[in-house]
């Protein structure tokens, strides 16, 4: 008999900014949760956001996070953010340059990792209104590094940069598959 794995709750932060951006996160929110050993428990509103560091000129972001429950294990889900990156024709060859497509974990349970592959948690996130802010919408009483998140996303440098996206919110769509 094989041993059932453990289910994790993760925080996954997508964004985009280059190309269409809603669909682009909408169908990877659903490559994200197309596979049994991950379920979709939790999406945030999706948010407008300038770009913060890399190169000037870029277009703004739209960006959003998901919470999961998942069986696996930390590196596995990120090579499967990668994948989904990938089928998006995401390409890196200038660090924080314009993507169709990223996909960050931001925690994975309470694991805390140095490891320059994966980081955990993600180590700029507590910085980063264009995570904490979603984060914060989808839930109000979620803690990052000892510290609510609404408090570090209103710390925040960026948070003068965010502004809901103005047309129909995603979660409304992928709000059917919870
Ligand atoms: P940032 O990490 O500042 O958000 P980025 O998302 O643009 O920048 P990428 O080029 O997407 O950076 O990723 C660079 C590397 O970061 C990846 O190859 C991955 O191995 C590593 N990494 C470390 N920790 C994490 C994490 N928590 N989530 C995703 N990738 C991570
Ligand atoms: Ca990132
Ligand atoms: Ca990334």
């Amino acid at each position: 008999m094989t041993a059932e794995r453990r289910l994790t709750r993760a925080i996954l932060a997508l964004g985009s900014n280059l190309g269409e951006r809603k669909g682009t996160l909408q169908s990877a929110v659903a490559e994200l949760v197309d596979r049994p050993e991950v379920r979709l428990q939790n999406v945030s509103p999706v948010v407008t956001t300038k770009p913060v560091g890399g190169p000037d000129g870029q277009p703004d972001f739209l960006n959003m996070v998901i919470a999961v429950d998942t069986t696996l294990a930390a590196k596995e889900l990120l090579a499967h953010c990668q994948s989904v990156e990938q089928s998006h024709h995401r390409t890196r060859e200038v660090r924080w340059a314009a993507r169709t497509l990223d996909v960050d974990i931001i925690v994975y349970g309470d694991e805390a990792s140095a490891d320059p592959v994966l980081t955990l948690p993600h180590p700029r996130a507590a910085e980063r209104a264009f995570v904490l802010y979603p984060w914060s919408l989808m839930e109000p009483n979620a803690i990052l590094a000892g510290k609510p998140v609404s408090e570090l996303a209103a710390a925040a440098q960026d948070m003068a940069g965010i502004s809901h996206a103005q047309d129909e919110p995603l979660e409304r769509d992928v709000a059917q598959e919870l």
